[in-house]
């Protein structure tokens, strides 16, 4: 094809540091930009702008994503006290992905990336198992008291207006642990908005689970607004796409995950969501196979990356030595950025260059090109591990064949 692609709307792109920043830079420049004529609003959140801008920049790219819709971005390092010394900054900047969270209100999703050579440990799962989190509250947000003598426990909430309700935990007979945590209406909706709107927009099915058979109010309350924002606004939506909405008990989901081929979402609780997403992601094999994207209640995308920066191979790199990293999870998460910008703009050159580019990764490490890190999870082996340029040439020879 001879002509680039235009874009009507610009795309949020937000760059990052170390390693994956310079395979952005390598992975536009190859892949990207000698087939579209790329419309961005930029955004370096690499550390050492943040530091400069005071971590403005991180503030007004989440406020443009606001603006267009979706974003795109590179990992990012979350400085330790290492990193303050190593960047000499300001001061701790915090983690730019949990601010741009907390602007959008959004869920992480995460979703692996499937090829031939590379076999799931659970050997049923012949298509994705996408687990959306919720990140607020629970046990993330609890307090904890360690009893040392007999006493009475008890729950009590002192409502705004004075009203009192109290309820006894445990008359402690002797020393033993308490817990206390909460979850708010509002943050429930919004993280089950933005699974309805994934699971529309990925076309998949919806699977919810909670233990609301023993805590009847609290899981209850999870159950009952799913099933409420279900029925009132994407009950038609769902069954326009075909697709399903399927509650259950959380230990039925689980036996039942096991056993399913995959292909749909798994919307979990916090606790949940935090052991499922590691099981998943290590059966599946590897991070750099990985996609993340963060979707807000409202209907903004943000696509990523599940892995961070490679911090050890980009010190590889800056010693002049090949690296072998995997490229594939940021190249994924440019096609799904432009996928999404194709379907909003009613672009079809665009969406199908992103499902092409996506066809040619796919291809190429099934033709048995790929990085150290499949090498050592593929069967067969490749004859030759591909160092990380090596890698997205041959994506990008891949994409020439098959880009009609
Ligand atoms: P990491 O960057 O995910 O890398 C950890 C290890 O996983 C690597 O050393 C490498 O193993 C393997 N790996 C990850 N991605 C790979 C890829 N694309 N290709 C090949 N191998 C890959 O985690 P980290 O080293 O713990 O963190 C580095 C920085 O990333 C930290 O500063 C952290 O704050 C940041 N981080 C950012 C995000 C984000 O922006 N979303 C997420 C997580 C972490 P081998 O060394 O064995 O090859
Ligand atoms: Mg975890």
């Amino acid at each position: 094809m001879a002509e680039k692609i235009k874009m009507a709307v610009p795309l949020v792109e937000m760059d990052g540091d170390e390693m994956t920043r310079i395979l952005w830079q390598i992975v536009k420049d190859k892949l990207i930009h000698p087939y579209i004529d790329l419309n961005v609003e930029y955004y370096d959140l690499g550390l050492k702008k943040r530091d400069e801008t005071d971590d403005k920049i991180t503030f007004e790219a989440a406020e443009a994503i606001k603006k267009y819709g979706v974003g795109v971005k590179c990992a990012t390092i979350t400085p330790n006290a290492e990193r303050v010394k190593e960047y000499d900054l300001k001061k701790m900047w915090p983690s730019p992905n949990g601010t741009i969270r907390a602007i959008l209100d959004g869920t992480v999703f995460r979703k692996p990336i499937l090829v031939k050579n590379i076999k799931p440990s659970v050997p049923s799962w012949t298509k994705p198992i996408i687990i959306g989190r919720h990140a607020y509250g629970d046990i993330y947000k609890n307090q904890e008291i360690k009893v040392n003598e007999p006493g009475k426990a008890e729950l009590v909430f002192t409502s705004a207006s004075g009203k009192e309700t109290r309820l006894t935990i445990m008359e402690m007979k002797g020393p033993g642990i308490l817990q206390g945590i909460h979850n708010l209406d509002s943050s429930i909706e919004s993280f089950a908005r933005a699974c309805f709107i994934y699971a529309l927009s990925e076309k998949v099915d919806l699977w919810f689970a909670t233990k609301d058979t023993i805590c009847k109010i609290y899981d209850g309350n999870f159950k009952d607004i799913f099933n409420r924002i279900f029925e009132n606004e994407f009950k038609d939506k769902f069954k326009e796409a075909g697709i399903t909405y399927f509650y259950t008990l959380i230990d039925d989901a689980v036996a039942r995950v096991m056993k399913s081929e995959g292909g749909y979402l798994w919307a979990c609780k916090n606790y949940d969501g935090d052991v499922m997403s590691d099981m998943v992601a290590s059966a599946f094999g590897s991070l750099a196979m990985m996609t993340s994207v963060l979707v807000s209640p409202s209907g903004y995308f943000e696509f990523e990356a599940a892995h961070g920066t490679v911090q050890k191979h980009y010190y590889q790199h800056l010693e002049g030595k090949k690296t072998s990293t995997n490229s594939v999870a940021l190249i994924f998460a440019w096609t799904g950025a432009l996928r999404k910008r194709g379907e909003l703009d009613k672009n079809d050159a665009l969406v199908y260059f992103s499902n092409t580019l996506e066809n040619a990764v796919i291809k190429t490490i099934e033709d048995g090109k790929m990085t150290g890190d499949l090498a050592r999870l593929a069967t067969p082996a490749p004859e030759k591990v591909l160092n990380s340029e090596e890698f997205i040439d041959a994506i990008g020879e891949t994409f020439k064949q098959l880009y009609k």
